[in-house]
């Protein structure tokens, strides 16, 4: 089975299908007859197919990563491969923020608006979301994110889907395989042999799913927010889009001509599925198996590659996320009257980058990050409840470039190694 051509275009089809019919059923959300059928038919095959990728995810993580290191082979060239993909998600991402800085500070999204700030919606943010879940997210500091890395239970971590735990527990069971390998054939056997059920399951999910799940998920969601909602922020989410554009075809189109070799269109082209199931799902974590699944078939990447950098890169690596965050502090500041200084935009870019190490990548996540960015340059993190309204059809367009910076750096990492390996056959 494989993600073919045929399968694009029906995602696509889909998510037209589903921004085209939300939007008109938006004009007409107060008839019970339209809730009926956001509820029990859009929502329904939407949530559906949400739950069927997210039962995979634990799974193909665990077992590929430990495949991935023991393909590897080697403990050093695995630590090596680690510092890069860091090094380069990290890279990214500070790339990614200051351009929103940048757009914003250009564009000026805030000027004139300060009228916004009085909105009723701070004031029920402040209510709702302060005291729960933005509050946690403050209080986790840096070293208890390096501390979390290490799983004590790791039943509980599999269970609570907490991906950098399952991803430090996998690498620990794949070196310990690679130490006792002549011991250890059957387990070994066993985990190929799971690995082939597992990405099974995730193709027939694709196959049969993926178009009518993405048409649902769009289709609820822009029955909820609809393009009405956009008027008001139009600047903000002018500014949004256009950063995240440029990060994607400047930064990802020069690191795949430039770094990796090849045809910019021919990745887009390649990845496109994963793409559009990222824009449905909202969800880096949710759309995983796929993105590691395409990005093996389509883009050639080595499993042992991408089964290391993409899970990595699905939690620490959030450049959509970051130019969020960038635009909406500049927009937030601007609104509130208050100058940035270049120190604290220094410190919005730290935070941001710092911040998105320990988050997983869930829908909506990126608010609660926005609220420590906010908090740590002295704005009012209340003041997102102005742009929490329009923010799940931004998180579609934003998760988009996550996956998409994550599969970028996995097919640049796997170009260079092949490389090597050709320079290292050459010399001998
Ligand atoms: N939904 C995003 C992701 O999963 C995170 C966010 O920006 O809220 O990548």
């Amino acid at each position: 089975m494989k993600v073919g051509n045929r399968l694009t275009i029906y995602i696509i089809i889909g998510l037209v299908a589903g921004i085209i019919i939300g939007s008109v059923f938006n004009l007409m959300s107060e008839q019970a007859w339209v809730q009926w059928i956001d509820q029990y038919i859009f929502n329904l095959v939407g949530q559906l197919f949400l739950s069927m990728i997210f039962m995979m995810v634990v799974p193909v993580v665990f077992i590929s990563i430990v495949l991935g290191v023991v393909g590897v082979g080697d403990p050093k060239t695995l630590g090596g491969l680690g510092i890069k993909t860091l090094a380069f998600y990290l890279t990214t991402t500070a790339i990614a923020i200051s351009l929103a800085i940048i757009v914003a500070l250009v564009l000026q999204p805030g000027e004139g608006q300060s009228e916004l700030l009085d909105s009723s919606e701070v004031e029920e943010y402040r209510e709702t979301e302060l005291e729960g879940s933005t509050g946690e997210a403050i209080e986790q500091t840096f070293d208890q994110t390096i501390i979390n890395i290490i799983p004590t239970n790791v039943i509980e971590a599999m269970g609570a889907a907490n991906m950098l735990q399952i991803i430090a527990f996998a690498v620990f069971i794949g070196i310990a395989m690679i130490a006792v390998k002549d011991k250890v054939p059957g387990l070994i056997r066993l985990f190929e042999e799971a690995n082939e059920v597992v990405m099974w399951i995730v193709l027939a999910i694709m196959k049969y799913f993926a178009a009518i799940g993405a048409f649902g998920l769009v289709a609820t969601a822009f029955t909820q927010a609809g393009f009405g909602a956009i008027q008001q922020l139009g600047m903000y989410f002018v500014c949004v889009l256009l950063a995240l554009f440029i990060h994607f075809a400047v930064v990802y189109g020069s690191a795949v001509q430039f770094l990796a070799k090849k045809s910019f269109l021919w990745f887009v082209k390649g990845f496109a599925p994963a793409i559009g199931v990222a824009f449905s799902t909202s969800s880096s974590s949710a759309v995983l198996p796929i993105s590691m699944e395409t990005a093996q078939n389509n883009l050639k990447v080595k499993k042992s590659i991408s089964s290391f950098v993409q899970p990595l890169g699905a939690t620490i690596n959030m450049d959509g996320t970051a130019i969020m965050q960038g635009v909406a502090t500049v927009f937030i500041a601007q609104l509130s009257g208050v100058d940035l200084t270049v120190m604290e935009m220094a410190t919005v870019v730290i935070i941001a980058v710092v911040a998105s190490i320990g988050t997983a990548g869930v829908p909506g996540v990126g608010l609660v990050m926005l609220a420590m960015v906010l908090t740590a340059v002295g704005l009012d993190p209340a003041a997102i409840g102005i742009i929490i309204g329009i923010d799940r059809l931004l998180d579609m367009t934003r998760t988009a470039v996550n996956v998409t910076g994550d599969a970028t750096i996995a097919l640049v990492l796997n170009e260079q190694e092949k490389r090597i390996v050709a320079n290292g056959k050459v010399k001998a």
